[in-house]
């Protein structure tokens, strides 16, 4: 070996090291500049863009895209374990449409069994919002519908075919006068004409007061309470009434057939039911049409 050779060896060893030494200090000197920064250390997502300059600066973010409202087509029996298409076989009392003013027919349908399959009652069952909507009324045990909710769903959330076919832009009944039902005087509460319409549920003779508000939203398939027996109901049983009225009617109390009822009460009954606001369906016709979807 020439001792040139051994020089060159041995002038080249501190320069690697020096080399060695200074790639390790500038591997270093992000931590020890951010540790001394006292300014939150930047989030990966908030420094991507800086690392990729180039990255679809014009793409749409869609969080704050107004949400775009849909057809509510989601339809659930109101019934638990109850398909919409078995609720025919468990039809107790149909609906029978009253005459103008009248309080009689009945308004609704009934839904009750004593035994189905593992099944000896339906009290208890859990009964379910049929559509998405708005909680317009929450009655106590008053009666004659015992405890109640209402649910109202907006007429242009739901398919244009369901209008049609089920007629409901069909303009409001007509009121009979008097009505020969004991109603107070009072002023037509809700402006039926030229009014945005809306789909009105009704659900009687729960277990127990439903635990809601006016207000509150529910969806399609909810729990909205039991099957009970209360109010004037000879036995547990779901009353279900289905009508066509102005939107944005709510009813804080509502009661009749009883001494103790107020007369707001009874205002808010007979404006229910035979003011002709609030235009009756056959609720099967309704559901009969969902179920065949
Ligand atoms: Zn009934």
């Amino acid at each position: 070996m020439s001792p040139t050779k051994r020089t060159r060896r041995s002038k080249l060893q501190p320069v690697a090291w020096l080399v060695l030494l200074a790639l390790a200090l500038a591997a270093c000197q992000p931590a020890p500049a951010m540790a001394s920064d006292s300014t939150p250390a930047p989030t990966e997502a908030a420094t991507a863009p800086s690392l990729a300059p180039t990255a679809a600066p014009t793409q749409t973010i869609t969080p704050t895209q107004p949400p775009q409202p849909e057809p509510t087509t989601a339809v659930s029996s109101p019934l638990a374990e109850i398909p919409l298409s078995e609720l025919e076989e468990i039809l107790t009392t149909p609906f029978q449409r009253p005459a103008p003013g009248l309080d009689d027919g009945h308004h609704g349908v009934d839904f009750s069994f004593y035994t189905r399959g593992e099944r000896y009652d339906i009290l208890g069952l859990p009964v379910l919002s049929v559509l998405d909507g708005r909680v317009a009324a929450v009655i106590t045990d008053r009666p004659p519908y015992g405890n109640m909710i209402l649910v109202e769903t907006p007429l242009d959330q739901l398919p244009a075919e369901w209008i049609d076919a089920l007629g409901l832009d069909a303009s409001p009944d007509a009121p009979t006068q008097p009505p020969r039902l004991q109603c107070p005087e009072q002023e037509r509460p809700f402006a039926p004409e030229g009014q945005q319409r809306s789909l009105y549920l009704l659900y009687a003779h729960l277990q127990e007061p439903p635990a809601f508000s006016i207000g509150d939203q529910v969806l399609s398939g909810q729990q909205i309470g039991l099957v009970g027996n209360t109010g004037m109901s000879g036995n547990p049983h779901l009353h279900l009434e289905v009508r066509v009225g102005p939107s944005f009617a709510t009813f804080d109390q509502m009661a009749h057939y009883t001494n103790s009822a107020t007369p707001e009460e009874m205002a808010a009954y007979c404006a229910w039911r035979i003011s002709g606001q609030f235009h009756m369906l056959d609720p099967m016709a309704f559901i009969r049409l969902a179920a065949a979807r």
